[in-house]
């Protein structure tokens, strides 16, 4: 099942290029129950708005090329991110810089988190800030957590996930800390839907491309991830409790590049679906 939000707040299950629109289904699940002190309202009952609208397919549907797309997950309680997952990117990286010493590794390093206001779909585009500095785009295969838990170990990780999405962790570069140049407004895209799990057998054996303006950039597979899934899922929540909706960007593969506003991002991923995403240059809506 691929299940997006799209519009103003609207729940949708995408089959081919139509969106069905199970809004009042989930409006009714939800209505039944307090929102939860952490955690994504519509995750934590994700189970049950599955059952309650199979493969969507008797909701009114409408185009897909007709919406706006948002983030699937509306209100994770944190985004979690890995740094430095790729060995071709950690090279790359340090080519940039010979004269300093290579950075830590992720195992040293650990994660970071980004700021849940930097959230945008794949249709609310990239609003670019700092138009002198570098800023570059890292398209990153990313976990949905579908069920709570803390101190998972690896063999259990995958049943607390509820599906994939792609991300992008779109980054300043400069010497401010992870968590502030990569929490611009805009600068966590996820999307452009979720995937559920049963749809993936194996998250670690998922080749994904990113285009910028039709030139290859990113060209990568999750088998590849020095972390992969299943540990980083284990690594997170030795340090944070995993609540249904919070997410976690697996990490840069090598192929990070510079974007301006004009470029439109193209991400292929058969097993999640093909992404666009537009840059545009920040404005400031004086509210
Ligand atoms: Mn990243």
């Amino acid at each position: 099942m691929r299940f997006c939000r799209f519009d103003d707040d609207r729940y949708g299950v995408v089959s081919g290029d139509k969106v069905h629109d199970i809004t009042a289904a989930v409006d009714k699940i939800l209505a039944g129950h307090k929102p939860p002190r952490h955690g994504d309202p519509m995750m934590a009952h994700f189970g049950a708005v599955r059952a309650a609208v199979g493969d969507g397919g008797s909701f009114p549907a409408k185009p897909l090329a007709s919406v706006t797309l948002l983030s699937p997950v509306a209100r994770p309680s944190k985004l979690i991110a890995a740094p430095t997952n790729y060995h071709a990117h950690v090279a790359e990286m340090n080519a940039r810089t010979p004269n300093r010493p290579p950075g830590k590794g992720i195992r040293e390093s650990g994660l970071f988190l980004k700021a849940n206001s930097a959230m945008a779909g794949a249709g609310e585009g990239v609003a670019l800030r700092f138009l002198d500095r570098l800023t570059e785009h890292e398209l990153e295969f990313m976990i949905v957590i579908g069920k709570q838990g803390s101190q998972i170990p690896e063999d259990k990780a995958l049943d607390h996930v509820a599906g994939y999405c792609l991300s992008l962790d779109m980054t300043v570069r400069g010497g401010e800390e992870r968590s502030f140049r990569k929490s611009i407004d805009t600068y966590a895209v996820i999307g452009p839907w979720l995937v559920t799990k049963d749809e993936i057998a194996d998250p670690n054996d998922i080749p994904f491309k990113l285009f910028v303006n039709g030139e290859l950039r990113h060209n990568a597979h999750t088998n590849d991830l020095i972390f992969n899934c299943q540990k980083l899922i284990s690594l997170a929540s030795e340090f944070y409790t995993l609540y249904p909706g919070d997410v976690i960007f697996t990490g840069a593969p090598a192929g990070v590049g510079p974007v301006k506003p004009g470029d439109i991002m193209t991400a292929e991923c058969a097993a999640i679906g093909p992404m666009v995403v537009k840059c545009r240059a920040y404005e400031n809506p004086g509210v």
